[in-house]
Formats: structure tokens, C-alpha cells, sequence
């Protein structure tokens, strides 16, 4: 099943204001479909981020670069129980530590009560980054990009809502992305994501030339892209989907 962990308890980097990083303790797959670009629609709470945007003073922050100070509590039902209830429960009887809750919150700083969950950043946020130089490792500048990547194919996936970015923002993004990961060691490299940029990017030669071998050893997405750049087909596909799990 799906249940989330404590939030962290995080300093935003930028204004020290004391904000929560919500995260899953298990999850549980609903029914979702993979696409041929790596994403994975399924419930998407920004819970997977590394990336995210402080609710208080707006601006975005890697969690790495954020100090932890602990974790939340879980809050407490009631603000303050009558004195027979915390009689009892010094006597040792608060089965569902009711009232151990309640005194842990009270003994938190104001300011951890009342932070706010930190915000899942969106394609404009993204973009900025990029543009801004957030990308600071290969592995914040690829996370930056795949996200914009995803984004930019959100709207033929039939995804509702604006197209945010222009076909040459999209087309300059994906030769980024594919700069970067053909810069990594071959032992590094997705293979499947190069085969996938560059069908994308409609240099199907090349494309088969990556997927080809993936292909026949049996990969079975390797064999749907292959086809497609046979084809010379870019648009993004489902390659899988998995059905709700109990
Ligand atoms: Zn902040």
C-alpha cells in the first residue's frame, strides 16, 4: 500500500525557514503506463523529487544542499487532554499514546508546527533552472532535463492543459540531454534513453544502430523503438503498462 514516511523536517538553503519534505515509506502501484522516454505516469506527487520549490520564500533548492533537522511527528489528535487523561497516562496507561503525542508536539519549535510542505516544482520552474545554471553536476543537469524532456512530451501523451515549451525549446533540450549522457562512461550510459533521443530527434540511423542489439537480445521495449525508427516515427509511445496491484 501507499503510506508516507514522517516528513523531514528541512532549512531552506535560501532563507533558513524551516519547511517539510514529504516522502513515501512504501508505495503502492495503482495501474501505470511507461513511455518510451523513461516516464512512468502513475500518481505523481512530487514525492520523487530531488528538486523542490520553498513554500516560503518561492525559490527552488536541490534536498541535498538542504540541512536536515530532524523528522515530524505525527500531530496529534487532540491539543490537550483533561488532567485524568494525563494522570493515566503517567500511570502508564495511554495505549495508543495519545498523550505522549501530544506532549512530543508541544515540546516541538513553533516553527516546525506550522512549516509548510515544500512545493513540487513545475515545467516553468524547470526551465528556469536550466537557464538559470542549476544544473551545477551531470546528475542535476540530466534530472533538469529529463524532467523538461517528460514535460515537453506530456502533450502527446494526451495530457491536458498548455503546451509549455516551443518545438526548437523542445528539439535544443533533447541534444542537451543526449550530450550529457553520451558524455558518461559506457558502463554509465542508458543505452535505451540514447536510442529514444535520438529517434526523437528523427536521426533514425543512428537509432537503430543503438537499439538494434538491444533488440535482438530480446529487449522487448528495444524491439517497439526499433520499429518505430524503422519506421521513422518520433513520437513518444507507451511501451508497457502494469495493471493494479494488491
Ligand atoms: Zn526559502
Amino acid at each position: 500500500m501507499t503510506r508516507f514516511a514522517a516528513p523531514a523536517v528541512l532549512a531552506c538553503p535560501n532563507c533558513r525557514c524551516v519547511v517539510l519534505h514529504q516522502r513515501l515509506a512504501s508505495w503502492r502501484d495503482f495501474g501505470s503506463v511507461s513511455w518510451s522516454d523513461g516516464y512512468i505516469s502513475t500518481l505523481d506527487m512530487g514525492t520523487f523529487s530531488t528538486l523542490g520549490r520553498c513554500p516560503e520564500c518561492t525559490r527552488l533548492f536541490w534536498f541535498d544542499d538542504a540541512e536536515e533537522l530532524g523528522w515530524l511527528p505525527e500531530q496529534p489528535v487532540k491539543s490537550d487532554w483533561p488532567g485524568w487523561r494525563r494522570f493515566l497516562a503517567r500511570m502508564g496507561f495511554d495505549p495508543r499514546q495519545e498523550v505522549a503525542k501530544t506532549i512530543a508536539w508541544k515540546a516541538l519549535p513553533q516553527e516546525w508546527q506550522r512549516a509548510l510542505r515544500v512545493e513540487a516544482p513545475d515545467v516553468h520552474d524547470l526551465h528556469r533552472a536550466v537557464h538559470e545554471g542549476w544544473g551545477t553536476t551531470p546528475e542535476r543537469a540530466s534530472y533538469l532535463r529529463t524532467r523538461l524532456w517528460w514535460a515537453g512530451n506530456h502533450p502527446a501523451r494526451g495530457h491536458q492543459g498548455d503546451d509549455p515549451l516551443s518545438d526548437p525549446e523542445k528539439r535544443d533540450n533533447k541534444q542537451a540531454l543526449l550530450a550529457l549522457v553520451e558524455a558518461l562512461p559506457p558502463e554509465k550510459r542508458n543505452a535505451m534513453m540514447v536510442g529514444e533521443l535520438l529517434r526523437e530527434l528523427g536521426r533514425f540511423e543512428e537509432a537503430v544502430a543503438v537499439l538494434r542489439p538491444w533488440a535482438e537480445e530480446g529487449v522487448a521495449a528495444a524491439r517497439v523503438l526499433l520499429e518505430k525508427a524503422q519506421a521513422g516515427d518520433t513520437l513518444v509511445c507507451e511501451i508497457g503498462r502494469t495493471q493494479l496491484s494488491y
